[in-house]
């Protein structure tokens, strides 16, 4: 039964153990699925948001160079200037996006703007875009970094074009400044949740604007972050990350543009874009534990039963037992004789039956011993009846130890005769088996004064035989009938001594 107990145990805990293990995987499956949902939502995203840089960029570019083909064929002079002023005054107004279109001479004075005042604006000489034109041959597109605009104060970015002269060299530069306002207004209405955070960045990692806008994130240089190094490889790339701008653990998803030096990144706070994975898991979570705790509290209800069950499947088998030790005891009682402990009348006909039937079988030798006091009433009448029983156990026990071998019976015939079915054993096997008794009964030296012996003696009446195919229980009383006559002899031939006799068989 503790084997049923332990089983039960391990049933229990293996069941426990798989439905934690199976709650991890599952809440750890559904984190991997809703993390993968996200970062498809913000590669969807980061796509869009790219597409929208590229275009708005794409439409500027397209203005640049037909404002430096313009310029590059038909000259910088005034009369050309006055005739520009007009289209790009109405450029800037299709373009919207445009805060405003520059056209600056060599030395980086303004030669022409598309609103305010041309005096009012400072020199551009020191500005990167106009130092990387001036020593730049290449006539590609330059995306600058974000400045405040010298004239509005607005955050603007430029996108300018080099403009050569007929030898190809160095003649000005045309830029249009576009407004970060304008695409941090995009940028803003899409709902991102509280921490979430978009940017536009150039190639090199430079941020040109970041939504939530903060003056002071503008031109931070993340070229050095081991994103740079997997968009080289990949493009696009999903990340989970710390923010260094401000801490907070995000999803990002960054966009490297095919065409233009940009890179869009768009990102998801971590906390916030898992909290509805992270409440089902709790509720999940608090369903499995109550399972757990139910299925604990039955598996303990179902070993204490168990175990109730043990103990009074223990007693019972206890009860069985004392009831067979009972048993046994009563069937020894019943076999044996009280006073001498030899096997008694009963157990000796069955025996001796039994024996027949077997040496019948075998066709082995049979013998039987009869026993008798000599004069036991006169030594009753002498001693009393009480040292009588005494003298009887006495000599009972001298027979057992002279009786040992295992099939051999020792019983009480009845009164003072004492009986030896001897299985497997030939005339003369009886007769010394009969000597030894008589001789350890001599060594005793039990005093019986009416005895011409002056001790207690026996006589003894062996009879033998091979039993043939006569009847058994014929046999059986032939046998103890040339017993007793044999015995009769001794007792008539002077007691204490032995008569045999051998019984032919057919
Ligand atoms: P013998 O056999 O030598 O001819 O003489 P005996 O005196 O032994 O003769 P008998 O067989 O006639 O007497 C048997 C006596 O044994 C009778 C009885 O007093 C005594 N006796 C028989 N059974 C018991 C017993 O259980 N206890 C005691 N104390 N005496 C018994
Ligand atoms: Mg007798
Ligand atoms: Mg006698």
């Amino acid at each position: 039964m503790k084997r049923g107990i332990r089983l039960t145990s391990i049933l229990l805990v293996f069941i426990c153990l798989s439905l934690a293990l199976l709650t991890a995987w599952q809440i750890w499956f559904s984190r991997e699925r809703a993390l993968h949902e996200l970062n498809v939502a913000n590669l969807n995203l980061v796509q869009a948001l790219d597409n929208y840089s590229e275009g708005a960029i794409r439409q500027s570019e397209l203005v640049l160079l037909d404002l430096a083909e313009r310029l590059e064929q038909e000259g910088k002079d005034q009369v050309h200037l006055a005739r520009l002023q007009t289209v790009v005054q109405e450029q800037s107004r299709v373009l919207r996006l445009a805060s405003t279109i520059i056209i600056y001479g060599t030395d980086g004075n303004r030669l022409l703007v598309s609103r305010g005042d041309i005096n009012s604006r400072p020199n551009a000489a020191d500005r990167e875009f106009f130092i990387h034109h001036r020593d730049t041959p290449s006539t590609d597109t330059f995306i600058g970094p974000t400045i405040k605009s010298r004239l509005s104060g607005e955050w603007v970015f430029t996108v300018s074009r080099r403009l050569n002269d007929a030898n190809g060299q160095f003649s000005g530069v045309v830029a249009i400044t576009l407004s970060v306002e304008h695409f941090l207004h995009l940028f803003g209405s899409l709902n991102l949740g509280a921490q979430g955070a978009m940017s536009l960045s150039t190639s090199d990692g430079r941020i040109l604007f970041r939504h939530p806008f903060r003056e002071q994130d503008i031109g931070l240089n993340w070229s050095d972050s081991p994103i740079m190094e997997m968009l080289r490889e990949h493009n696009p790339v999903t990340a989970l990350q710390t923010s260094r701008i401000d801490g907070t653990e995000r999803l990002y998803a960054f966009r490297r543009n095919d065409r233009l030096p940009l890179i869009t990144a768009v990102a998801l706070g971590r906390d916030e874009a898992l909290a509805a994975w992270r409440r089902d898991a709790e509720l999940f979570a608090t369903l499995i534990l109550i399972l757990l705790l139910a299925i604990g509290v039955i598996g303990q209800r179902l070993i204490v039963d168990i175990r109730r069950r043990s103990r009074a499947e223990r007693q019972l088998l206890n009860a069985r037992e004392e009831l067979l030790d009972a048993n046994a005891r009563l069937e020894i009682l019943a076999s044996q004789d009280a006073l001498t402990g030899l096997a008694n009348r009963r157990s000796f006909d069955q025996t001796l039956e039994v024996e027949i039937r077997r040496a019948q079988r075998r066709g082995s030798s049979l013998s039987l011993l009869l026993l008798d006091i000599d004069l036991f009433k006169r030594y009753n009448d002498r001693y009393g009846h009480v040292a009588g029983d005494a003298c009887l156990r006495t000599v009972a026990e001298v027979l057992k130890q002279c009786v040992r071998r295992p099939g051999d019976l020792a019983a009480r015939y009845g009164g003072e005769e004492l009986v030896v079915i001897l299985p497997n054993t030939t005339r003369e096997g009886a007769e010394a088996v009969a000597q030894s008794f008589m001789e350890a009964l001599e060594q005793r030296n039990l005093a019986h004064q009416g005895s011409p012996f002056e001790r207690v003696t026996a006589s003894a009446g062996v009879a033998s035989l091979k039993p043939g195919s006569q009847d058994s229980v014929t046999l059986t009383l032939t046998l103890i009938e040339a017993a007793d006559q044999a015995l009769y002899r001794a007792k008539a031939n002077g007691r204490n001594r032995l008569e045999s006799t051998e019984l032919a068989t057919d």
